[in-house]
């Protein structure tokens, strides 16, 4: 396995860019999700590194092998990529062990070396017991691993997942998250696994680059994403929560930094002297009935072992986890404890000019 490696990859669609100067590195053996809303370029970077398009700027290199850049094109036969798509592509005639086999005949790899890669495929996907079965007597989650184990007996330098789980129900989706982790960590494969699933992205992946208009805006660990996020955009895409702007009201020190929010004085950890947002997490979120900071419930939903509130104050939403379910219009105290503070630059005009009139 190898390294990716972007270095300001654009692609234009029409005038339009559907990448927009993206440079990141993945790691060999790394497992990296790219997440984002539809339209944000996700599966036109995935494309981009099977050689299925030629990016306009930038280069794009496999280990120490360029494979597309200016003057530069390595046809997608000759990137040793592996695939996988959502919808499976079987043969419906061929038996589970066929399809698998199928990119080793094609190559004319001799039958006692395609039996052992084979076999060693199916083992990794948990499939040895169904070897002999058709297509058609398989569960769409089987399915799904018939095609990583044929994508992987290919012994590919990476392997790149368009969405592979979203025609699946939730219970199997989830158990689909648990096969590909084991997968992952016993072929130590480089992975990019695109998704417009957080739950998955934040579940699976080493790291998650969160794309917005063909940008990365933030390539980082999940818990660095749902703790720390580097804007808006992140903040509210990943994770439940709510994004509040603030006034800055005290110094940076070790212990925090005080701002106005809400019209409540809150104390915020972050590591900018110049905040412009927090961001608020459910369980930054506590009720207290002794708190002036009072809200009203807009929304209540059970998510078992749970309840989600949604809370209006101030003309700002807060989310929080309570074990009761609370009346629609009921008034609750609440107060917040350290949520994560950040400078958004994108918005620096507006805020400058806010603090100018204040
Ligand atoms: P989704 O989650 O909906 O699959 P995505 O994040 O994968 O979205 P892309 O499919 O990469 O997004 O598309 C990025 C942008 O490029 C979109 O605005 C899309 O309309 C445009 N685009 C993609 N492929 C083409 C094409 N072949 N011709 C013209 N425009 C395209």
């Amino acid at each position: 396995m190898a390294r990716l490696i972007f270095e300001g990859v654009s692609k234009l669609f029409d005038g339009h860019p559907a990448l927009d100067g993206i440079s990141a590195e993945i790691g060999s053996g790394e497992f990296v999700a790219l997440l984002g809303p539809s339209g944000c370029g996700k599966t036109t970077l995935l494309r981009l590194t099977a050689g299925f398009e030629k990016p306009d700027r930038g280069t794009l290199s496999l280990g120490d092998r360029a494979l597309a850049g200016p003057g530069r094109f390595v046809p997608p036969e000759e990137r040793n990529i592996g695939i996988v798509f959502q919808s499976y592509a079987l043969w419906p005639h061929m038996t589970v062990a066929r399809n698998v086999a199928y990119p080793l005949e094609t190559r004319g790899v001799s039958a006692p070396e395609r039996r052992r890669r084979v076999d060693e495929a199916l083992r990794l996907t948990g499939l040895s017991a169904l070897a002999e079965r058709a297509p058609a007597q398989l569960s769409g989650g089987q399915r799904q691993r018939v095609a990583l184990a044929r994508c992987l007996v290919a012994e590919p330098r990476a392997v790149l997942l368009d969405e592979p789980l979203a025609n699946l129900d939730l219970a199997l989706r989830g158990a689909m998250q648990e096969a590909f982790a084991a997968f992952h960590r016993r072929t130590g494969a480089t992975m990019l696994y695109v998704t417009h699933d957080q739950t998955e992205a934040l579940a699976l992946a080493d790291r998650v680059a969160v794309m917005q208009d063909g940008k990365i805006r933030q390539f980082a660990p999940p818990e660095q994403l749902y703790d720390r996020p580097q804007d808006c955009f992140v903040a509210g895409f990943v994770g439940d929560g709510s994004v509040v702007p603030v006034r800055i009201a005290g110094s940076l020190t070790p212990s925090g930094i005080a701002v106005e929010a809400m019209g409540q004085r809150i104390v915020a950890h972050g590591l900018d002297r110049n905040p412009t947002h927090i961001c608020i997490r459910p369980e930054q979120v506590v009720l207290n009935g002794d708190s002036p900071l009072r809200a009203r419930v807009s929304a209540c939903s059970y998510q078992g072992g749970r309840f989600r509130l949604v809370l209006e104050t101030a003309g700002e939403s807060l989310v929080i986890h309570s074990p009761q379910r609370a009346r629609i219009g009921e008034e609750l105290g609440v107060t917040i404890h350290r949520p994560w503070a950040f400078r958004d630059e994108s918005l620096m005009p507006r805020f400058a000019h806010e603090l100018v009139d204040a």
